[in-house]
């Protein structure tokens, strides 16, 4: 049977990333960005002051009293006009252009003209007792990012402060990649909507809700095709479908082990091929890959668990690379083992809930690991990886976990 990384391997060797398009700022959060980010100036732009105060000259101030006339008021947003000369100073506000002649500015609360509230005029004159340095309560041109410098690499996941970013160096549009389209099918004749009262045999189909909503989490356009039946017909009808809707990937959950309804496998590779169904894994375990005319084709198992597990494993990372992102950081801590942990020696991964204490990540599972305890993953906040071989971890040992 294929091992994880094996499986992985072969999966993402199918995906490309997709071409780039040119959006609007607006729309830019948590896409990726498909261009380096280079500044087209220094930032800040122009010397500004960082208090609201009066701007001066270092060398006209001292320890002992000093008086200076104030000849001009500088507000924020406005560029001042006036050179200062020896012995003269102008009111300025913060993010305000300091003045020509100037190279430091006092806070007003060190100064003798104590009046913040709005509309104050400015003072015709103002004194203090405080020795300035050059520069002092400035911000000066080019401080934060100077002109040329590469800001934001192709393949960042741009987060609120990147977005802001690209505001501040004035790119309204930007390019990104294009988002990974997937068509999205459950499959099985006990599954009812999620608006349906449960009748006689019949359970409600969870994993659309739960794929639809990892799939938007990371990035993908989604389309929905509903149910296919658990006969021949039904499943060609419903594949069919997915295949025109012009998808990067076709994900399906269940119908692929080896249950007399299971007819997934068998219409897959009718109209294509299958690669793989299997993978040295728990849960998880029936996994098919394959492609259905021509178009990548991931059927996860039914179990809700599985088909979350088997999402996070192989279609998460299939999503990034059709998405191009580079800096995917899986969010992987090392944790202790509150308890002995069993396994039969295939890659597990088990539901469990994280502590912290002194720095050290502790794991105590969520219940039993039944593949149908889509509770215990909603309890769960990391998924403990115990790795293929193993068949017991003794309370206290250490494992990975991916952070859910
Ligand atoms: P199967 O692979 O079709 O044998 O399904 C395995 C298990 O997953 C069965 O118990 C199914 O009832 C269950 N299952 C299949 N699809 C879903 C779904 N969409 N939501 C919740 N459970 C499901
Ligand atoms: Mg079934």
């Amino acid at each position: 049977m294929l091992s994880v990384s094996e499986a992985r391997q072969r999966i993402l060797s199918r995906f490309q990333t997709k071409t780039p398009e040119t959006i609007h700022l607006d729309q830019a959060a948590s896409r990726i960005l498909a261009e380096d980010i280079f500044a087209d100036g220094d930032y800040p732009p122009f010397d500004n002051s960082s208090v609201d105060g009066f701007a001066l000259r270092a060398e006209d101030s001292s320890a002992a009293s000093t008086t200076l006339s104030v000849v001009a008021d500088i507000p924020a947003g406005v560029a001042p006009t006036q050179t200062l000369q020896r012995g003269q100073s102008a009111r300025i506000m913060t993010g305000a252009q300091l003045p020509l002649g100037a190279d430091c500015v006092i806070m007003v609360e060190d100064t003798d003209f104590n009046v913040r509230s709005a509309g104050t005029q400015a003072p015709k004159t103002v004194t203090f007792s405080k020795n300035m340095r050059v520069g002092e309560n400035v911000r000066s041109r080019g401080t934060d990012i100077r002109n040329g410098e590469q800001v934001l690499a192709k393949g960042r996941e741009l987060r609120a402060q990147d977005v802001g970013l690209l505001a501040m160096l004035g790119r309204a549009q930007i390019s990104v990649y294009q988002k990974a389209r997937v068509a999205l099918m459950s499959s099985g004749d006990e599954l009812l909507g999620a608006d349906e009262a449960l009748t006689a045999g019949k359970i409600r189909d969870a994993n659309s809700y739960v794929l639809a909503a990892a799939l938007a989490k990371h990035g993908a356009e989604v389309v929905r095709l509903g149910v296919a039946k658990d006969t021949r017909e039904s499943v060609a009808q419903t594949l069919n479908r997915a295949a025109a809707q012009n998808a990067d990937l076709i994900l399906s959950s269940a119908g692929v082990s080896v249950g007399a309804f299971d007819f997934i496998k068998e219409v897959v590779d009718e109209n294509g091929a299958m690669d793989f169904w299997r993978v040295n894994m728990r849960p998880g375990k029936p996994l098919a890959f394959g492609e259905y005319r021509g178009i990548p084709f991931v059927g996860l198992p039914g179990n809700p668990v599985s088909a979350f597990v088997g999402f996070e494993v192989f279609v998460r990372p299939a999503l990034e690379r059709l998405n191009g992102k580079m800096d995917g950081i899986r969010i992987q801590v090392r944790a202790r083992c509150e308890e002995e942990i069993l396994s039969d020696g295939r890659e597990s991964y088990l539901r469990a809930k994280l502590r912290v204490e002194n720095g050290i990540y502790y794991a105590a599972l969520t219940g039993h690991q039944g593949s149908g305890n889509l509770l215990s993953l909603v309890q769960a906040d990391a998924l403990l990886i115990i790795p293929a071989g193993v068949k017991c971890l003794p309370a206290g040992s250490e494992a990975d976990a991916i952070l859910l």
